[in-house]
């Protein structure tokens, strides 16, 4: 793979054995890179990395990167993905995420620097809070609070923010910081608790699908191919960030409720639950700075991405489960 300034040879990617970045040590391993992952494994698991166990080109590392990233060898690239993401998993493991966000972030820069590679921060629309401008662009910093029960997740991250700009300015490490927007896909963990994998498993057992509020909350979804292609854009090129990375096209959640139910013909009722505190109420990237920086742009719509990803599901649905492997 080519970088803005060398070739990029081997890459190690922290949380690789997650959702998202699962998906881009498979892409990476699809390029011909050699690719190093850091898990443990707190919300990812091994059949994510499916074939890639067996590839002599992988590397799978079971470690905490909030205690250190021992990677040996040349690094051209590193990709800091280790955190919770999930509302429910942050919810569940509030100290891990903050710890993840500050030494982590810490650890996987120190790696970066010390082997001369580019580090990528995976940040998150999170750090917009719940928005009082609308659509989201990169010169906007938001409205956190920073005690709710979302701050382990979103101070977290703009501590990353602030931690990697600091080695970019002061150390000279080559840093660039991705602002992901939802994404949704294959390999989401069903009882992760976000909305995507909720309607998609409860649509497809007929159960109630539980919509927050009056579900008149927005959301721009993502999906996971666009979202891999941007980072990879954005870890290749040269631009520092914070760069957003999604799919402005927005909708309601009871809107993607309903999509999904469709895709599932599903007759499982719409059942309306308790907002979770300080939900967002808005959510859409501006992407101007991807598509003129990166000449990135998402190109797989909504009712695409929803086929895609309940075709996955309810094939894994249909398998036994020890037989669940990644596609
Ligand atoms: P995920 O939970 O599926 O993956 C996170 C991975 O990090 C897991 O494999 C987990 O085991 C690993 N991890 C967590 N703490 C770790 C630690 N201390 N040491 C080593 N590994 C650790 O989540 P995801 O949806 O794939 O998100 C990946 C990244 O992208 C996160 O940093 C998240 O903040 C960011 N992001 C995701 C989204 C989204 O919509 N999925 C949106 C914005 C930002
Ligand atoms: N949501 C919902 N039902 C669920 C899970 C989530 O209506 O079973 C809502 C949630 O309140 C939020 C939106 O869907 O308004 C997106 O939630 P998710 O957890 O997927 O992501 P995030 O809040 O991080 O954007």
């Amino acid at each position: 793979m080519q970088g803005h300034n060398r070739v990029i040879e081997r890459v190690v990617v922290t949380g690789g054995a997650g959702f998202i970045g699962s998906h881009l040590c498979h892409r990476l391993r699809a390029l011909g890179t050699a690719v190093v992952c850091i898990d443990n494994m707190l919300t990812g698991r091994p059949e994510n990395l499916g074939t890639l166990l067996d590839d002599p080109q992988f590397t799978l590392i079971r470690q905490d990167v909030s205690e250190g990233c021992d990677v040996k060898g040349p690094v051209d690239l590193v990709l800091h993905l280790a955190s919770p993401a999930s509302p429910r998993d942050y919810a569940r493991y509030p100290i891990e995420t903050l710890t993840v966000g500050s030494h982590g972030t810490l650890n996987a820069l120190d790696l970066a620097h010390r082997t001369g590679a580019r580090f990528l921060l995976a940040s998150t629309s999170e750090v917009y809070g719940s928005p009082l401008v609308h659509p989201q662009s990169e010169d906007y910093w938001g409205n956190v609070n920073p005690i709710g029960p979302r701050s382990v997740y979103d101070e977290a991250k703009r501590y990353a923010e602030a931690l990697s700009t600091a080695y970019r300015t002061t150390l000279g490490t080559d840093t660039v910081i991705v602002r992901l927007f939802n994404t949704y896909g294959p390999r989401m963990r069903d009882e992760d608790g976000r909305a995507l994998p909720t309607f998609v498993t409860q649509a497809l057992a007929g159960e109630p699908i539980t919509v927050a509020g009056e579900g008149q909350q927005t959301r721009s979804m993502c999906y996971i191919d666009d979202t891999v292609a941007g980072i990879l854009a954005a870890a290749t090129g040269s631009h520092p960030g914070p760069i957003n990375i999604g799919n402005p096209t927005e909708l309601t959640i009871l809107d993607l409720a309903e999509r999904i139910r469709t895709e599932c013909a599903s007759s499982a009722p719409i059942v309306f639950v308790e907002r979770p505190v300080d939900d967002p109420d808005l959510r859409r990237p501006d992407i101007s700075l991807a598509r003129s920086a990166l000449g990135w742009r998402p190109s797989v719509d909504i009712d695409e991405g929803i086929t895609r990803t309940v075709n996955w599901f309810a094939s894994r649905s249909r398998q036994p489960s020890r037989a669940r492997v990644a596609i």
